[in-house]
């Protein structure tokens, strides 16, 4: 007998997501996993910091109510339409369990986050993929099928990772239409680096779900807090599948460290505007170096060079202290993934590669 004759059978079957690198380095520029190079808000550091004093034996509320109805506050919605996680992939993956187990295939994307191709592993969900255009971009009507072509539902990223490249509301909408009886699923990440949130939406449409997340635009990663909103039949159907895994997915400290982010809306506003100045200077400094870069409203840029082979790049840079994303995926293996830092950070990258260049 094999050790592997222990695991249950679909364990064998699993392809785990790889996220990008975490080295225990000191002074590397990290650009490599999205994350938000500004701090939290200080009044989300002191909020937790006096929660640390206030009855860590105790479990913490099971519904996280505070955080839900600062949430729905934010969004002009009810606390009945938000749904909360630790961190948006497991929101992600409850919504997939949820909503997209039928026997029939799930769109996506062929270019999109790698985790949902692992959760419909996971779920033994069948998945068909939708090719981007030749300019990786999104076209909805690709999506439509003949009404014997039956789907388990749509799920795409908007704004698009790794692309960067947004979806206007009403392709969302055409998306709703095409699918009214299956969950068109809207994972907003990097929504407010620019793009437009399908929240004003919900109301219209019964079969809306839209994820969202505190680790990018609000700088905690960290703390792991993501949410779903949608119409309340769909967050009751969350609900279950999240009693039947974990009451208590939120800590308290994320708990009351999310409602002071909500909270500190000159922060939020301050740093996001940074991050978007910082994608605009830093696009051009790598067109500059004569870089092909995707229009990004993301903190992110997808961008490749035409006489540099992205693998040895990523790999030169990593060298030079510089951490970018390489997916060795078809179609998007010559393009590198970088992560918008601080201003400092991002001349840094662009120094680095204007070395390497000019090496050649
Ligand atoms: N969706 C997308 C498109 C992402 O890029 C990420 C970050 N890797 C997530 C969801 C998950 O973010 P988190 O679990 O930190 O909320």
């Amino acid at each position: 007998m094999t050790l592997a004759a222990y695991f249950s059978p679909v364990v064998h079957r699993l392809v785990p997501y790889v996220p990008g690198e975490q080295p225990k380095i000191a002074k590397l520029v990290k650009l490599n996993t999205n994350e938000n190079p500004y701090p939290p808000s200080p009044q989300v550091v002191s909020a937790i910091t006096r929660a640390a004093h206030q009855g860590l034996q105790l479990y913490p509320d099971p519904e996280s109510s505070a955080l839900r109805q600062a949430i729905a506050a934010h969004h002009g919605l009810t606390a009945q339409q938000v749904f909360l996680g630790n961190g948006s992939d497991e929101v992600l993956a409850h919504a997939f369990f949820a909503f997209f187990q039928h026997a029939c295939p799930l769109l996506m994307p062929d270019i999109s986050y790698s985790f949902y191709q692992v959760y419909c592993t996971l779920y033994g969900i069948e998945v068909h993929t939708v090719p981007l255009t030749d300019e990786l971009r999104l076209r909805v009507t690709d999506y439509a099928r003949t009404a014997a072509q039956a789907v388990a539902g749509v799920v795409i990223a908007n704004p698009n990772a790794p692309t960067g490249i947004g979806l206007p509301l009403a392709d969302i909408e055409t998306l709703l239409q095409l699918h009214p009886s299956r969950v068109v699923l809207v994972d907003e990440a990097y929504v407010d680096f620019g793009g437009q949130s399908a929240i004003a939406l919900i109301e219209r449409y019964p079969n809306l779900l839209v994820v969202h997340t505190l680790s990018k635009s609000r700088s905690l990663a960290g703390l792991r807090i993501g949410y779903a909103c949608g119409q309340s039949h769909l967050i009751d159907a969350l609900q279950r599948v999240k009693n039947s895994f974990n009451c208590y997915p939120l800590d308290r400290l994320a708990m009351v460290g999310g409602v002071a982010a909500f909270a500190d809306v000159a922060y939020f506003e301050q740093t996001r505007q940074a991050v978007m100045s910082s994608r605009e200077g830093l696009t051009l400094a790598l067109e500059d170096l004569g870089f092909t870069v995707l229009p990004s409203q993301a903190n992110f840029l997808l961008a490749r060079h035409p006489l540099w082979d992205a693998a040895v790049l990523a790999a030169d840079l990593r060298s030079r202290g510089v951490l970018v994303r390489h997916f060795m995926l078809p179609r998007i293996e010559q393009y590198l993934r970088i992560s918008v830092g601080t201003p400092a950070q991002c001349d840094h990258l662009v120094q680095a590669l204007a070395e390497l260049l000019a090496q050649r």
